[in-house]
């Protein structure tokens, strides 16, 4: 039988258990995993703090866990929604299926003919990059809402002062 490869994208921002517990469920139900690390060229924003090359490893650190095969693939925006799935498509290998809730991303997959599967949601309240961001800012436990290994890394390129220091102005320096 073939090996079947799917497709998973997000901004990673950062890459949270929400994402390792859909992927953790995917990998017993593919051969290989794709992970698209989306709006790669974004990074040293309060909505967007890390690079692509830093997403890059919190998502590999944390996909070793699980014994699968899978690819880390940095995705820049296209602002032109329309030739967003041949743009993905000439960055990552071959892929049968995608996985996402993202009405937008399913649709655009949809109309260029490609199995688009949906997923369940896990503690989206809390497992979530915007909840996490905000949880850094104020000073709030954020490491288990993380796998280990990202909170480590997180902590190794103080991750955290990064984004107090782009949540301040000009007007706040003395
Ligand atoms: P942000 O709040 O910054 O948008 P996010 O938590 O939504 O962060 P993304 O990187 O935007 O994370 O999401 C990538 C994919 O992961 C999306 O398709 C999103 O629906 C899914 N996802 C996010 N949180 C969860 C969760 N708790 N459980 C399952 N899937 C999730
Ligand atoms: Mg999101």
């Amino acid at each position: 039988m073939d090996t079947e490869r799917a497709f998973y994208i997000g901004r990673f921002q950062p890459y949270h258990m929400g994402h390792h517990t859909v992927i953790g469920a995917l990998s017993s139900e593919v051969d290989e995993l794709i992970i698209g690390v989306g709006s790669a060229q974004r990074s040293h924003t309060v909505d967007d703090p890390f690079t692509a090359g830093e997403r890059v490893m919190m998502i590999s650190k944390a996909l070793s866990e699980f014994s699968i095969p899978f690819y880390v693939i940095p995705i820049e925006d296209v602002e032109y929604n329309s030739l967003w799935t041949a743009h993905v498509r000439a960055r990552v290998p071959t892929f049968s299926v995608v996985y996402s809730n993202n009405p937008l991303v399913g649709r655009l997959f949809e109309e260029a003919g490609i199995e688009v599967r949906a997923l369940p949601m896990f503690r989206r309240d809390v497992y979530s990059g915007t909840e996490i961001r905000k949880r850094m800012l104020e000073g709030d436990s954020w490491e288990e809402l993380v796998p280990a290994c990202v909170a480590k890394l997180i902590h190794e390129i103080d991750g955290v002062g990064r984004i107090r220091r782009l949540a301040q102005t000009d007007t706040s320096m003395p």
